[in-house]
């Protein structure tokens, strides 16, 4: 709030009381509330792509086939299993050496954490969990994302194995010697919906290939419960278009 006593006079402090903070650090944000979603673009200057208009996640509708386009060619390995409950999600980092190759560039496979429910819609229609893999260009520093859907079905066979594991407090981890793979999260289909998009938790930096698969995974309803009352709702309302278009490989 500014009070201007006179008009000649210019108080620079007025100025500085609207002012977004410089620095995001120790910047809290939520999923609802004075910190949730629709503020997050004002809570510091680096969270302000947030704001921007290459957002996600987005409703996936019009999606566009495009001939141009190939199944998604994977490089998994196998990975220890380091797992961290980070306040926002469930989190398993994945060891180094998997990749997945993305319009001719290799993208590394750093992480894959879970949204309850989905964050992208497919016709307006959402899903009770979202695995998202994340992957990253070392040269560009630019992601691929990978999304999958679940749906309430058979046990998933990865989270049975893991399911008592998952760190239930904030910055907590569970690590161990036994492997599994990523490509146990993905369906049996290889076609998939892209489109250019963003991170969706702050900073949403607008540097992702998003690749959302159209074909499903299952969970148990108890292990999807399990997930979502360690991560309560985590996910982001979706975002406008604005003007992107969505593109579909069968
Ligand atoms: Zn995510």
């Amino acid at each position: 709030m500014c009070l201007f006593l006179g008009s000649v006079v210019f108080f620079p402090s007025c100025k500085d009381d609207d002012k977004i903070p410089e620095s995001c650090d120790g910047i809290h944000w939520e999923y609802e509330g004075e910190d949730g979603p629709s503020h997050w673009g004002e809570l510091c200057v680096g969270y302000e792509d947030c704001s921007g208009s290459v957002q996600s996640p987005v409703d996936i509708k019009g999606a566009v086939a495009d001939a141009t386009l190939q199944a998604i060619a994977k490089a998994y390995a196998t990975s220890k299993t380091n797992i961290l409950n980070n306040g926002h999600t469930i989190q398993f980092n994945y060891d180094s050496g998997s990749s997945i190759t993305v319009n001719g560039l290799q993208y590394d496979l750093l992480q894959f954490h879970f949204h309850t429910h989905s964050e992208h819609l497919v016709n307006g229609a959402s899903h009770p969990m979202e695995v998202h893999l994340v992957h990253k260009n070392a040269a560009s520093g630019n992601l691929a994302v990978i999304g999958v859907f679940f749906e309430e079905g058979a046990e998933n066979a990865l989270l049975a194995h893991y399911l008592e594991h998952l760190p239930a407090g904030h910055d907590e981890t569970y690590t161990s010697d036994d492997t599994y793979t990523a490509a146990d999260l993905l369906p049996a289909g290889t076609g998939y919906y892209t489109y250019s998009g963003s991170l969706t938790t702050p900073p949403c930096s607008e540097i992702v290939t998003w690749i959302v698969m159209k074909d499903h995974i299952t969970a148990s309803h108890d292990q999807i419960h399990h997930i979502e009352e360690l991560e309560h709702e985590n996910f982001r309302p979706v975002q406008d278009l604005a003007g992107r278009t969505i593109k579909s490989f069968n």
